[in-house]
């Protein structure tokens, strides 16, 4: 089907348009795709520094430069301007036409001279890594005036789909080009290759959320050059290619909801602000841990501090204890049991690691607060920590004293989390 742009087939200008399914799915994903969009980002060009390809290809604003120019010299890597385009991503349409995005090649010295002259967008397809198959493809889509692929792609699949950029839009892939169908195998290789940069340089968490998005289900559809992108979460409108008839297709997977107020279950009236203190946490706490370590939150709310440590540290088993039964339901199977904390269920978990905040124990009675100190005694390693709303009533050091810890070593301090290690003196 011809679809390139003719008196008869008329392109519209670039445009897409979002919307989330309900407001606690839009507070859940928007500044986890956020994240996941730079942290993808930031991969791409230290693959060039990883030598999984030669060179990186990123559309940048002019502020951007200089960070980036800076980011290479010190990586021995060089930033070569090539053009400035109006777009934001090589194939997204987040921004208004314009000459201040500037479209830069990050590339080891001595392949610099393989990038100029500059001679077009396809010359260094190779040095970007991109397969020779979807290379092809590519000039047969784009190269021939397309300004969308997603249906030859979705048309060149056989059998299960593994691969795609139906989320590129938001940010969300795996791989930096458009693969020519969602099974090309050397795709799948390099997005391989990718997960291990990202997994070496501690993106490996955001490469999680980019896999579990790329796994939803999806029903995709164009009709005159319109095109609707329906997931559970959201909804994409963007242009694409004029065509005079009807086309979709479906792609199955699984979507797990946020739970509406999964946030405030852990004490937070936002996500956003509970995963920064969880990320500030976590960082304390990941290389802390030895290996193989049982770790126990007392007071885990719905589980999630300690489900996204064990993402940075896939060898610890994790569990926890809380009163509230919604949350402990919200944590799901496992470790993870309805109950006191004084009540010392956990202690037959024999945990290896402990975190607690000081405010559970001056909560208790003073009996059932020397019963925990006591249980807690034969735990190898006792992290305490406080979030802000605690830490207006003194800082860690005081609030540990207060619940029977004189000793502690401290390891954060933010204004939203501060962490510190039981010591014995
Ligand atoms: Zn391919």
């Amino acid at each position: 089907m011809a679809t390139t742009q003719t008196p008869t087939n008329p392109v519209l200008p670039d445009f897409t348009r979002w919307q989330w399914a309900s407001m606690d799915e839009r507070a859940w994903w928007s500044p986890l795709f956020m994240e996941a969009a730079n942290a993808f980002k930031e991969v791409e060009r230290l693959s060039v520094l990883e030598g999984v390809r030669e060179a990186a290809w990123q559309n940048v604003n002019t502020s951007e430069l200089i960070e980036a120019t800076q980011w290479a010299h010190y990586r021995g890597l060089l930033v070569v301007p090539t053009n400035t385009t109006g777009q934001a991503g090589s194939y997204s349409a987040q921004q208004s036409q314009g000459t201040d995005i500037v479209r830069i090649v990050y590339v080891r010295p001595e392949n610099y001279a393989k990038v100029l002259p500059w001679v077009g967008d396809h010359h260094i397809g190779e040095m970007l890594g991109f397969p020779p198959c979807c290379r092809v493809a590519f000039r047969e889509t784009w190269g021939k005036g397309q300004v969308d692929s997603t249906h030859e792609q979705f048309t060149n699949t056989t059998g299960l789909t593994y691969i795609h950029t139906l989320f590129r839009w938001m940010g969300i892939r795996t791989v930096p080009h458009m693969p020519c169908s969602h099974n090309c195998e050397q795709s799948i290789a390099l997005e391989k290759s990718l997960q291990m940069v990202a997994q070496k340089y501690g993106y490996g968490e955001q490469f999680r959320l980019i896999n579990e998005v790329q796994g939803w289900p999806v029903k995709w559809s164009r009709l005159f050059g319109i095109v609707e992108l329906v997931s559970p979460a959201l909804k994409i409108t963007t242009r694409s290619d004029w065509t005079p008839t009807l086309q979709k297709f479906e792609k199955a997977g699984r979507y797990i909801k946020p739970i509406a107020g999964i946030w405030e279950e852990n004490g937070y009236s936002n996500p956003e602000t509970m995963r920064e203190a969880h990320s500030t946490l976590l960082y304390s706490l990941k290389d802390s841990l030895p290996q193989n370590a049982r770790v126990v939150d007392l007071g885990c709310g719905n589980g999630l501090l300690l489900k996204r440590l064990r993402m940075h540290r896939p060898d610890i088993t994790i569990g926890g204890v809380d009163i509230n039964k919604t949350a402990i339901e919200h944590a799901g199977l496992g470790r993870w049991k309805v109950g006191k904390i004084q009540e010392c269920q956990w202690t037959t978990w024999k945990p290896d690691v402990v975190l607690v905040t000081p405010g559970r124990l001056t909560e208790m009675t003073p009996e059932d607060a020397e019963l925990t100190r006591g249980a807690l005694a034969s735990v190898p390693q006792v992290f305490l920590y406080s979030y802000a709303d605690t830490l207006t009533k003194g800082n860690l050091e005081h609030l540990a004293t207060q619940a029977g810890f004189p000793h502690i070593q401290m390891l954060t301090k933010t204004p939203l989390v501060s962490v510190g290690l039981v010591t014995k003196d």
